[in-house]
């Protein structure tokens, strides 16, 4: 069996830099209470990894002592949890991406310009949440959803969007953007590290017989390369899982090639394992 391991993999600079915060959030508060509010990145043995370090996870600031210290994701968050946080008089650690943020900074300039921005997300994910958010001049166009186009009075709003998207349906959506307002300016966020991974699973080797993308269910950039994967081959057996544990080895048996795709939160050691796994199934 062939196994070939798709470039990019291990973490992307966002989701590095993310978990460098946190670390470093215990260890300048040694006796303090450290939380994270909400996922830092989208795997679940990133989380593993953190609590084993004493850093917990909330939901909600208001569940955070007074005084301790929180950590905010690399997706971003709602703009009323830094309010809530001095409030609380909690120290913080800004882990959000540089590339998210980089939007936020894009939606705040439209509004000095008087313009409206549509953002294209999905409704709940944390990045969409941050964006709406920050000011009200953001319109959000949902994935599968649309926007309500009667809501937009300027004539060239700025669309924008969610870091992680598909990069297909992406240019579906301002396709159907362009019908409504042929006048409106178009900035593609998605960023490299989600690109280049759907981009190797748009070029993979004709020879390739199962395609496996590593990477957990709440993962948006995971979910986006698994229905690239689906869409861009049909016929071919895809899956996505979470470790080696979760290899269907019956259907993987008698493959001759197999790709692995990994998304940008998914440590460099599950994937080895995952190569590891197959290459005893044979
Ligand atoms: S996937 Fe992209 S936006 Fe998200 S943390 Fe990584 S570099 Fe930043």
């Amino acid at each position: 069996m062939k196994i070939t391991i798709l470039e990019p993999k291990g973490y992307c600079a966002g989701v590095s830099q993310a978990i460098e915060h946190a670390l470093k959030a215990r260890q300048e508060n040694p006796d303090k209470v450290v939380n994270v509010l909400g996922m830092l990145v989208h795997n679940s043995y990133v989380i593993a990894f953190l609590k084993q370090r004493d850093i917990g996870m909330i939901d909600d600031i208001a569940d955070a002592p007074q005084g301790s210290v929180v950590v905010f994701t690399a997706h971003g968050h709602e703009k009323s949890a830094e309010e809530k946080a001095r409030e609380r008089k909690l120290i913080i650690y800004d882990a959000v991406c540089p590339l998210v943020k980089k939007n936020l900074t894009t939606i705040a300039k439209e509004k000095e310009r008087g313009h409206q921005v549509i953002y294209i997300g999905y409704r709940s994910h944390p990045e969409t949440i941050a964006a709406l958010s920050s000011n009200e001049n953001v319109h959000l166009y949902a994935i599968k959803e649309g926007v309500d186009f009667s809501r937009i009075e300027d004539v060239s709003p700025l669309i924008i969007n969610q870091t992680t998207l598909n990069i297909l349906s992406l240019k579906e959506m301002h396709e159907d953007i362009k019908k409504h307002l042929p006048l409106a300016r178009f900035q593609d966020e998605i960023c490299r590290a989600t690109r280049s991974r759907q981009e190797a699973l748009l070029t993979l080797s004709e020879d390739v017989d199962a395609i496996i993308v590593v990477g957990s269910q709440k993962s948006s950039n995971a979910k986006r390369l698994y229905e690239i994967a689906k869409e861009k081959h049909p016929g071919m057996d895809v899956f996505l899982l979470e470790d080696y544990k979760q290899l269907p080895v019956a259907t993987l048996k008698g493959k001759k090639h197999i790709a692995i795709s990994s998304s940008a939160s998914t440590p460099l050691s599950i994937i080895e394992e995952i190569k590891t796994e197959l290459l005893i199934i044979k």
